[in-house]
């Protein structure tokens, strides 16, 4: 058994005795019946994730501040018109901006910039890093204010459906079709560390930043003799073995904009699988799947199906259309329906 077995118990199930602390919130910018979009607050670092941009105008300026990563289903305006929020909040940012998309979300951003004139911005540090996904390869390119945001491309590779791996976490991507290619996002923490506090201060250690070093060698499986300097005193990485508990990380996933056709389902399956968190769309009854079909959109019922089927913990349907806003609860009621069996 390896030490981060040891540390855990054995597995990566979830530790009976720790009580698992998210490292990130996710919530829905707008209501049911306006643009998706879900805001992810990484809660220990000054970031946050978006899938989609829709309407952002409800977001505070110091939580669009915030945002390094934006995953674009598809083009269409109702989730990529909020570009326009996020560049005017960022211009003066040095961070980068990275935008993840389908195929021709490159084009797309250039043709955002070539709106407007950027003849002042020379000064600022804005750069917008773009990565446009499809089943074979990853294109990028990268606009700055320095050069007036010219398109400077930066080549391709191949892509094995990973979007974002940055420990402990890995954004994957499932191309799926809405008529046009849209994709199909999970956000998964590879596991989650906990700090037995009681632990703690039974061995007379002191919380800090040495802490986050200790899940650094978790991580890293670092070698049971490696030493650990708390205060000066000198530990084994193994005499902290009950100190740390090991849970399964956070998954959220997001669907939305796909036609209702099987494929689709059956790459949705595989993707959210296991979700604590699966948002889907729920943007047709399916007394209307004639409708569905036409339009490329999920009815309520198939959202519920996908979600029992991938055995997803929670499920948050979204983006309804306007036809059903007199009949308050009817979409939920239809896709709960269906998810609870
Ligand atoms: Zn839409
Ligand atoms: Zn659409």
């Amino acid at each position: 058994m390896s030490l981060e077995d040891s540390l855990c118990g054995g597995g990566h199930g979830r530790c009976p005795t720790t009580v698992m602390k998210p490292t990130f919130h996710h919530r829905l910018i707008n209501d049911s019946y306006e643009d998706p979009c879900v805001f992810i607050r990484m809660l220990r670092e000054s970031r946050a994730l978006l899938f989609d941009a829709g309407d952002l105008s409800r977001l505070k300026p110091a939580d669009l501040q915030k945002v390094t990563d934006v995953f674009v289903t598809h083009t269409h305006i109702d989730h990529f018109i909020g570009f326009d929020t996020l560049l005017r909040a960022l211009l003066r940012r040095e961070k980068a901006l990275t935008l993840y998309g389908p195929e021709n979300i490159i084009e797309c951003v250039e043709g955002k910039l070539r709106g407007y004139t950027w003849n002042l911005i020379e000064q600022y540090p804005m750069t917008i890093e773009v990565f446009s996904l499809t089943e074979k390869e990853v294109r990028r390119a990268s606009f700055s204010a320095r050069e007036s945001f010219r398109r400077i491309d930066k080549g391709t590779w191949p892509f094995d459906g990973t979007a974002l791996n940055d420990p402990p976490y890995k954004v994957k991507t499932a191309i799926l079709s809405h008529g046009t290619p849209c994709l199909g996002f999970s956000l998964e923490e590879d596991y989650h560390i906990n700090i037995d506090k009681a632990a703690l201060l039974a061995m007379g250690l002191p919380v800090g930043p040495w802490l986050g070093d200790l899940k650094e060698l978790i991580r890293q499986k670092a070698l049971p003799e490696t030493q650990i300097f708390v205060e000066g005193r000198g530990l084994a990485f193994s005499d902290l073995a009950h100190i740390a508990g090991i849970t399964e990380g956070q998954k959220i996933s997001y669907i939305t904009d796909v036609s209702p056709e099987e494929e689709n389902r059956e790459r949705i399956i595989g993707l959210v699988r296991g979700s604590d968190t699966f948002y889907c769309e729920a943007y047709f009854l399916h007394a209307d799947m004639e409708r569905a079909v036409e339009r490329h959109h999920l009815t309520a019922r198939l959202a519920g199906e996908i979600a029992r089927k991938a055995e997803v913990k929670n499920l948050m349907v979204m983006h309804f259309s306007p036809k059903y806003r007199d009949l308050p609860g009817i979409i939920e009621s239809e896709a709960m329906r269906e998810f609870l069996g």
